[in-house]
């Protein structure tokens, strides 16, 4: 077994100390241009072999592609900025939130969040090149860079050019730890969680009846203080009914969630139910004065959950905003922005919300405002950042509109090559519903939104560094700027254009998406911005490669929005996707759960070609099921595909001899033509799966098995097949395992076998159709069939191999080239094969089984000939090196001296009989040997 890792270093130095990648890039200089576009990866702690998976298939095409001569600008790209570094690098600092980290210095926070991302970019480069991974290291992109800022400034200017750009008034998903809002993007997909809260099922006192009520489901207490209205369905059957507690009003279809018995009184639609009044517990509140406290109709309404009658708060719901607004209620709104109720609401006031929870639930409970409480088990969005239970706000945000570039989006999505193919379905799926794009944060460590915003309404968004200098009070301060970022950015005032008040930046950074979503303008040439012809020439993009399911509303939905704003059209013209890693039972890698495999444990203990080939192996629409144990098989089939470089020599005679010869080669070039138009139609797993069955099963299984005399007769036309075969099979393997392919071409390269001095300058392989025979294939494969069969009935008699039998006969079902019979004779060690139809659709072997002296005295001389290899090669002799060789045995060998002599390259052979007689003659080399109960004495010298 190969020590992966140890090898791995190896060819790391021998890549970096010989500068094989430089001179790849000086060859493929004046190819035609393959633009790849890479997702910036996070820059925020060390590689998760998830990452790897990712990066393994931009390596591979990009090696693909530059074997095929194509210039490349392989920039690798990190991300930077956001919540996610920001939330890290909290904890680093021990902050527990944004109060903490105002009283630390916004100053000191963001640029400790610059230095936490420098430090983890150059950890990450340094896992990336174990990984095997070739790229201009030297000129990677950060989305932190002013370039890349100023390009989003480029697209804010756009978009309020347009009319896009608004800020709304919304009730919208807010994390009370990160004190920030939550776009629909963060929690569509990872920000759900199953939890359990109680249900609280409210009664309150219908206005004007005594002791009768509506019941009022909700889950959650803290956002009762802020109902202004119930809503019913006005289609829906509502039924009042008498308990011994009271009467009540519910749907018809939720009498099950009734306590005990009841008497029914009456049934009305929703709409009947329209303009009732109610009482509430909290109506003296101050901040209660205009709520209407009634019943209202509403289509969300649901008879298939808790009481049909739901609790409308619009200042805590997307959807109750909605319907406020419509009505014209009062959207009350009691949290802060860290969760905290504020003032005008009684006890209530200056208490955490999950605290007010409990509180409500109490005091509810003693003034008899609730009929029960259940345990309740619901999806609840969380922080996807840090895990908090999301609650909602009403908020000043700034928003994109939707409609107006929608269906830009999807008209550009369609032309756009997908695959899997269905992400083209999901992306237009997701711009179909996204809804407006929320795109400011509460927070420090991000782009700096372009918007001066003045309090008498005046809004202005600057586009670039020269905009901003023309309109700021003070110029100097815009030539000061050390980076564009808070708190820098900050200071810069303008003068309002409408009423001449100095104005000031909105505080708000942006989503984190906007600064990967830029980077089809910012990072292709020198970018947009600088260089217009040199960008041209890179962008679109022809390939772009990620993890799908997190970047439909991630980065693929931001890389279309910017450059669909921009320049109108797509900045990709093919994307590849990949499912997500989970460990080998299939469960998600958590620290928490232990199961977590970090990339140098991996990478240290298996090696990086046996994960690249499992990655590559892998269908990219399935999860795939990572782990050490899975991984032994890459391992295992690596090893094979390097043990036979030990069978290549020159090979100098150019054409094929026998059969066998035409058959390997048109497989070779069958494989070819597959893997390439594969890795073209963005296959990685069906182009790599037939190279491992051509090394595995053709190559190792099959033709060396065949040829196996053949070699050791130093035939030459199979010396030629070897030498073709794997050294194409080396290029080909190239950009899937590169440390491998390397080592053992630079073994080949030491025996001067290759002369190229890494296989990676070498061209990608061309198929060669001529040699192409398909029949022959076909042929073969059935060959296979009948060998395998043939063994396994060997192997059911109990008759070694290396015993020859006197026939096999075989039933065959379809038309069988017999000139193919004689390696199926060879194969299964008989000496004579007889053909009958089958009656059956399978192929049979029967096997005469009945030994004779002479086949089993061929079968003696065959394994005493391999035992004297073995110890000629123990001897530490070489093929040319010649013995005289005394054999001691009773067996009758006579018959096959002359294969003996031959086999064993001996220039004298005696065989004496019987044992124990004195030999006279010293030998340097003797040995007893036992087979099949027989004790065989070999002695041999070294010929002189
Ligand atoms: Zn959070
Ligand atoms: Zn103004």
């Amino acid at each position: 077994m190969l020590d992966f890792h140890q090898q791995e270093q190896e060819i790391l130095d021998f890549w970096q100390e010989k500068k094989i990648f430089d001179k790849l890039r000086k060859q493929i200089k004046s190819g035609k241009r393959w633009s790849f576009l890479d997702g910036p990866i996070t820059a925020n702690n060390p590689m998760g072999v998830h990452h790897a998976w990712g990066r393994t298939y931009k390596d591979l095409f990009q090696r693909f592609k530059a074997m095929q001569g194509f210039n490349q600008r392989f920039q690798n790209g990190f991300d930077c900025q956001g919540l996610w570094v920001e939330r890290e690098e909290e904890k680093s600092l021990g902050l527990k939130n944004k109060k903490d980290i105002e009283k630390f210095g916004i100053l000191k926070f963001v640029q400790a969040c610059r230095k936490r991302v420098e430090k983890f970019s150059k950890v990450q480069e340094q896992q990336s090149i174990k990984l095997g991974m070739w790229m201009d290291w030297d000129n990677s992109y950060y989305t932190m860079s002013d370039s890349n800022q100023l390009h989003n400034w480029m697209l804010f200017k756009e978009y309020h050019k347009n009319g896009w750009l608004y800020k709304g008034k919304d009730a919208v998903p807010w994390c009370p730890r990160c004190g920030t809002a939550s776009s629909k993007h963060d929690i569509a997909t990872e920000g759900y969680r199953e939890v359990t809260h109680p249900a609280l099922f409210m009664r309150f006192p219908v206005k004007g009846k005594f002791n009768e009520y509506f019941l009022i489901f909700t889950t959650t207490p803290w956002t009762v203080p802020a109902n202004v209205a119930i809503a019913v369905n006005s289609h829906l059957d509502y039924v009042k009914v008498r308990q011994e507690s009271g009467v009540y009003w519910l749907a018809e279809s939720r009498l099950q969630e009734l306590n005990g018995k009841y008497t029914t009184l009456e049934k009305k639609k929703g709409k009947e139910l329209e303009g009732l009044k109610y009482e509430m517990p909290y109506k003296d509140f101050e901040s209660q004065e205009k709520s209407p406290h009634e019943v209202v109709l509403w289509d969300f309404a649901s008879g298939e959950e808790g009481t049909g009658i739901v609790h409308i708060a619009p200042g805590c719901g997307a959807e109750d905003f909605d319907l406020g607004k419509r009505k014209g209620f009062p959207a009350i709104s009691p949290l802060d922005d860290a969760g905290i109720y504020a003032d005008g609401f009684g006890k209530f006031s200056n208490k955490k919300y999950s605290e007010v929870n409990q509180l409500v639930l109490e005091d509810m409970k003693e003034r008899r405002f609730i009929y029960k409480i259940e345990p309740y088990e619901h999806r609840y969005p969380h922080c996807w950042r840090c895990s908090e239970e999301l609650v909602f706000r009403l908020v000043d945000e700034w928003y994109i509109k939707h409609k107006e570039i929608k269906n830009k989006l999807i008209a550009e999505n369609k032309k756009v090559k997908w695959y899997p193919e269905y992400g083209k379905i999901r992306q237009e799926d997701w711009f179909n519903n996204m809804g407006d794009w929320l795109i400011s944060r509460k927070r420090y460590w991000g782009l700096p939104l372009p918007i001066w915003e003045c309090e008498c309404g005046e809004i202005e968004v600057i586009g670039s560094l020269k905009e901003l200098k023309e309109k700021a009070i003070d110029k100097k301060k815009v030539d000061a700027l050390p980076e564009i970022h808070r708190p820098w950015i900050d200071e810069i005032k303008i003068r309002c254009k409408k009423c001449g008040k100095p104005v000031s930046r909105i505080p708000d950074v942006g989503d984190a998406w906007l600064d990967a979503g830029i980077v089809s303008l910012s990072t292709l040439g020198a970018g947009y911005l600088e260089d217009r012809k040199e960008w041209e020439k890179w962008f679109p993009a022809d390939l772009i490669s990620e993890n799908m399911p997190g970047q439909f509303r991630g980065w693929f939905n931001a890389l279309f929005w910017a450059s669909t704003a921009i320049v109108g059209r797509a900045p990709f013209k093919a994307v590849f996707g990949y499912e997500s890693l989970k460990d080998e039972k299939g469960e998600e890698m958590h620290k928490s759960k232990g199961n977590t495999i970090w990339f140098d444990d991996a990478v240290e203990k298996v090696g990086a070609d046996p994960m690249r080939l499992l990655y590559c192996l892998q269908d990219p629409s399935q999860e795939l099921k990572f782990g050490f144990h899975v991984l032994k098989e890459p391992q295992n089939y690596i090893n094979i595909l390097y043990n036979m470089s030990k069978l290549v020599e020159q090979g100098t005679k150019k054409n094929a001899g026998n059969i066998e010869d035409k058959w390997i080669l048109s497989r070779l070039n069958s494989t070819i033509k597959k893997a390439t138009e594969e890795l073209e139609n963005l296959h990685p797993h069906l182009a790599s799966r037939p190279l491992l069955e051509f090394w595995l099963n053709d190559l190792s299984r099959g033709y060396i098995q065949i040829v196996r005399d053949r070699i050791s007769e130093d035939d030459s036309a199979v010396k030629f097949v070897l030498n073709e075969s794997y050294l194409t099979l080396l290029k080909l393997c190239a950009p899937f395992m590169p440390f491998i392919t390397e080592k053992a071409w630079q073994d080949l390269r030491k025996s001067k076998i290759v002369k190229e001095e890494s296989v990676h300058l070498c061209s990608w392989p061309k198929a060669n159709q001529k040699a192409i025979n398909q029949k022959l294939e076909d042929d073969f494969k059935n060959v296979f069939e009948i060998i395998e069969i043939g063994l396994a009935s060997r192997s059911d008699s109990g008759i070694g191999l290396k015993w020859p039998l006197a026939k096999a006969t075989i039933y065959y079902f379809k038309k069988f080239d017999k000139k193919l019979e004689g390696i199926i004779a060879r194969q299964l060690n008989v000496k004579k094969i007889e053909w009958k139809i089958a009656h059956e659709k399978d192929w049979k072997v029967i096997l005469d089984t009945k030994m004779t002296k002479e086949l089993e005295a061929e079968g003696f001389a065959r394994e005493i000939a391999r035992k004297v290899q073995d110890l000629r090669k123990n001897a530490g002799l070489v093929k040319q090196d010649r013995i005289e060789l005394l054999i001691v045995t009773d067996i009758y060998l006579r018959e096959h001296e002359k294969f003996l002599k031959e086999r064993t390259n001996s220039s004298k052979l005696e065989i004496l009989h019987g044992i124990g007689e004195k030999i006279k003659e010293k030998f340097d080399h003797t040995k007893k040997e036992s087979i099949k109960g027989k004790i065989i004495r070999i002695l041999f010298n070294k010929s002189r």
